[in-house]
């Protein structure tokens, strides 16, 4: 079995796709070693084990709305994509998703998996509660109300905790969504105004591919009808795009969600691609690095000093804002952060020449890696990063002394081996 992008090839002498949460429970307590498995959609061997990857996607199927506390229980395999069209029926949303829709939602929750807007926190922040079966076989629910101390510890979790059976999600209202592409425009400009760029909209996404003076695409997505909305202006030295784009230049448009200011469903218009057309399987490798907002600008401008070595392996650049939150292995921790994301051509080797050259020149800025793409930052730096990680290891302790949902490289990460 592999990942999505083909490049990991999961090690497990299993994998099991139980039928009921009983089922889960039977087989993590007979396990020697065992691990979750979402959608495969992470770049790395984060989901990895070397005895049982047990995927949650054939659990029976709850997606349970409670309308009078906006909130939804859903079981953990299911897909971000899969939950949308329930959520509108009943009037009711989720406040972002990430750029894909396909994504499983507890493989997202695990990894800090994000979409686009200053004010949008990480997806694991709207989690009221989760449901998982931990190391011994026993079923646990953690909330804010029964873990005040640590609940902050469970959401961004790696995998490491247990395997997430359901999830309790916080809703907003119903909203619709228009989504408007600028390209053309000007970088200089927008060096100097990164932040307040992407903080111009609900949800902003800059595209550049460094292979020109210009950022390729702004992709704005603005919530119709909210007060102080996105007025079509500035462009920022752009324009206005004549027809759909797909954020590479050159691919299929008909795998992008609906644009040019067409007003629509938020779960049809805040993930970049449509759920019934992004391709099973990818060819790219990706990594995402995090700094704190502030350093927004000074992060590109780093950056761009090395576009001679990253745009021959870049695909596209993809500059996002994220709200802090407060969640212990979150990198956005604490503070307002601006994540730039790098779709890779599919060369593991050139990428990871790419990266060390990136991380490199980001470390002045403490930038964070995305847990589930490609990275070098080495568990020193990570142990600096996330003052946490001391909290998080007791918490593993606590449920999983003998390390059985571990593997070797986020136990490294983590410094659990
Ligand atoms: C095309 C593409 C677009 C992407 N867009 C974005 C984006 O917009 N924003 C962003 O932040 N990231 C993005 N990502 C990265 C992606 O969201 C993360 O890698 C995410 O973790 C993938 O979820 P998954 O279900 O595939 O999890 P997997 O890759 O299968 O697993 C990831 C982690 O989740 C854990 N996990 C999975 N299921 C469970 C469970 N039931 N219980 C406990 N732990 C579990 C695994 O153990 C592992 O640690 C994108 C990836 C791709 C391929």
């Amino acid at each position: 079995m592999r990942n999505w992008a083909g490049n990991v090839s999961y090690a497990a002498a299993e994998v099991a796709h139980p039928t009921s949460v009983g089922d889960v429970q039977r087989i993590v307590a007979q396990a020697r070693r065992v691990r979750a498995v979402g959608t495969g959609h992470s770049f790395n061997r984060i989901a990895d084990t070397t005895g049982t990857l047990l995927s949650a996607s054939r659990l029976p199927r709850v997606v349970d709305v409670d309308s009078e506390a906006r909130t939804v229980r859903v079981s953990a395999g299911l897909r971000y994509g899969d939950i949308g069209h329930v959520l509108r029926n009943e009037g009711l949303a989720l406040p972002n998703t990430g750029s894909l829709p396909h994504i499983s939602i507890a493989g997202a929750v695990a990894t800090a998996t994000h979409g686009s807007g200053a004010g949008n926190r990480i997806l694991s922040s709207g989690v009221r509660s989760l449901t998982l079966v931990t190391a011994t076989g026993d079923l646990v629910t953690a909330d804010r109300e029964s873990r005040p101390d640590d609940f902050d510890g469970w959401l961004v979790a790696l995998g490491r905790l247990g395997v997430v059976v359901e999830l309790v999600l916080d809703l907003v209202p119903d909203f619709e969504v228009a989504q408007t592409v600028v390209e053309d425009v000007d970088e200089g400009l927008l060096a100097e105004e990164l932040t307040s760029v992407l903080a111009s909209a609900y949800g902003v996404s800059v595209f550049a591919d460094w292979r020109g003076g210009r950022a390729t695409q702004v992709w704005v997505k603005e919530q119709v009808g909210r007060d102080g909305g996105w007025d079509g202006a500035p462009l920022w030295g752009g324009r206005a795009a004549d027809g759909p784009r797909h954020p590479i230049p050159g691919m299929p448009v008909e795998h992008a969600t609906v644009q040019m200011g067409q007003a629509g469903p938020w779960n049809e218009r805040l993930p970049h691609f449509r759920l019934d057309f992004m391709p099973s399987s990818g060819d790219e490798l990706q990594s995402e690095f995090w700094v704190a907002a502030r350093h927004a600008s000074d992060a590109w401008t780093a950056l761009s000093g090395l576009r001679d070595r990253i745009a021959p392996v870049l695909q596209i650049l993809e500059v996002r804002a994220i709200a802090a939150d407060p969640c212990w292995l979150s990198p956005t921790r604490g503070e307002p952060t601006v994540a730039f994301h790098l779709t890779w051509v599919s060369d593991a080797d050139a990428v990871r020449a790419a990266v060390t050259a990136l991380e490199s020149e980001l470390t002045v800025f403490d930038v964070r890696p995305h847990w589930g793409k490609v990275f070098v930052t080495t568990p020193a730096r990570l142990a600096e990063l996330y003052p946490r990680l001391p909290d998080f290891r007791r918490l593993v302790a606590e449920l999983d002394p003998a390390a059985k949902l571990g593997n070797e490289l986020v136990d490294g990460w983590l410094g659990l081996d």
